[in-house]
């Protein structure tokens, strides 16, 4: 019995493709895969004894060992669920990933969602010619794609089984069931052409026996097998006028086959022979069975950051996404040309922008994005922000402060462009607001008015 035990737990560990070594008593087990050991609880190397119950890990009947492998072979492996832990500090993830050209971090608030990813572990049996072979797949199934699972090197621990929604892990398994096809059907197509080798040998040798027993029992019937042979070999690419008479000449062979073969012995061989053939193809065939032996949820943690960037004059609140398993914080974009960023400016009203679309107000000197400074003087050219900018009431284009002059007149604040100096007291006015004064020179209302004053109060005086 504990030999039995011994050659199963060695071709066992062999079919799952471990690495074996004995070390004096001890069968020493390496490389075990992930899901045999989150079944059997313990990590490997395993040392295995199969004489002392007691020992870590004695492998007999009824012992821990034993019943997971065999119910690992059996596809009873429960569903397991594993949660990887990740100790992640935002301020670090985000200043390795993106430099803060302008302005600092001054708030962070970090959440986590759940996301998943399923392992599957298949047990496929091949079996063929009276001999069966073991290979074990274990396929990684996120976000609907094989990915390359491992999981050493991160913090595993058994997580809660809420956590894990079924539907989402039926889809897997349908995904991780087709990729399995893929995967063995190489494997399957290798066995399968083999055993089609050997069949076609063995099916020969078959007719080469089988023929020289016929051919014993009277030349007569072998003679005859040959002529239908051939009369059927020629019926298949005979002209049309001809194969009437082929059929009849084919017909008649087949008749006088009968009477010749009415010999019980040569039926009899004949039925032996076809039985024969059957066997050898069946002895050839390949059977493929597939056992799941485990699912394993594993979930980890997707962080989400809301931080608060703080600059000189303005702060903006953004969210970053940060996946631990792959290391990488989502993209940033410059938000006046797209273009993707690692270095953040601040522009002065809190928009994100790349080093290209970032420049100064020349009005007030602060630093602003491309969106910001779309507006220029129409009269210097200057670029301007959004408070720097007037609009001159009379051409309705935009200005900046030092093109701005007051109509000395109505008071209102129009451009250069749209006034014109008054010679008299160099103030400026509007175009219709001038009037020809006493000495025949155009002057301002205002001066009009004034000499209209002087004039009025002369007269009195004068009286
Ligand atoms: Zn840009
Ligand atoms: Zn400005
Ligand atoms: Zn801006
Ligand atoms: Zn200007
Ligand atoms: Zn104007
Ligand atoms: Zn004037």
């Amino acid at each position: 019995m504990t030999e039995q035990i011994e050659d199963f737990t060695i071709k066992f560990f062999q079919n799952l493709k471990c690495k074996l070594s004995k070390v004096g008593e001890f069968l020493i087990v390496e490389n075990v895969p992930k899901s045999f050991e989150d079944l059997l609880g313990t990590s490997p190397p395993y040392k295995i004894n199969f004489t002392t119950p007691g020992v870590n890990h004695f492998v007999g009947k009824g012992s821990l060992m034993f019943t997971t492998m065999t119910k690992y072979l059996s596809g009873t492996g429960k569903t397991t669920l594993l949660k990887i832990d990740f100790d992640v500090d935002p301020v670090k993830e985000i200043k390795s990933a993106i430099s803060l050209e302008n302005c600092e971090i001054d708030n962070l608030e970090k959440r986590h969602r759940n996301n998943f990813f399923s392992r599957f572990t298949f047990v496929t049996t091949f079996r063929y010619m009276n001999e069966s072979e073991q290979i074990i797949n274990e396929i990684y199934i996120h976000n609907g794609k094989i990915v390359n699972g491992d999981l050493s090197g991160y913090t595993v621990t058994e997580g809660e089984s809420d956590k894990a929604s079924s539907n989402h892990i039926k889809k897997d398994y349908k995904t991780a069931k087709e990729i399995l096809k893929e995967i063995l059907n190489k494997k399957t197509a290798e066995i399968g052409e083999n055993l089609e080798k050997k069949a076609e040998e063995e099916i020969a040798r078959i007719n080469i026996h089988y023929d020289k027993l016929i051919r014993e029992l009277g030349t007569d019937l072998a003679t005859q097998l040959e002529k239908v042979k051939k009369t059927e070999l020629s019926l298949r690419t005979a002209p049309q006028e001809e194969i009437e008479n082929l059929r009849t000449k084919l017909d008649r062979l087949k008749k006088s086959l009968i009477k010749i073969g009415d010999d019980d012995a040569r039926v009899r061989v004949l039925k032996e022979k076809e039985f024969t053939i059957k066997d050898a193809i069946h002895k050839h065939s390949l059977s493929v069975d597939n056992k799941l032996a485990n699912t394993t949820i594993i979930y980890y943690p997707v962080f989400s950051f809301n931080l608060f960037l703080k600059g000189d004059s303005s702060g903006r609140f953004i969210e970053m996404n940060y996946d631990p398993l792959t290391k990488t914080l989502n993209k940033l974009n410059c938000e006046s040309c797209g273009k993707e960023i690692s270095k953040i400016n601040l522009c002065s009203a809190g928009h994100i922008s790349c080093d290209d679309c970032l420049s100064t107000c020349n009005d007030c000197g602060k630093t602003f994005c491309k969106n910001c400074l779309k507006r220029s003087c129409s009269i210097c050219g200057k670029s301007l922000c959004k408070s720097c900018f007037i609009v001159c009431h009379g051409c309705g284009k935009s200005i900046c402060k030092e093109h701005l002059r007051k109509d000395c007149v109505t008071g209102d604040e129009r451009c250069r462009n749209c006034l014109r100096a008054c010679l008299r007291c160099h103030g400026m006015t509007q175009e219709k607001y001038f009037g020809i004064a006493i000495d025949g020179s155009k002057v301002c209302q205002k001066c009009l008015g004034e000499e209209k004053r002087k004039d009025a109060m002369d007269r009195i005086f004068r009286n």
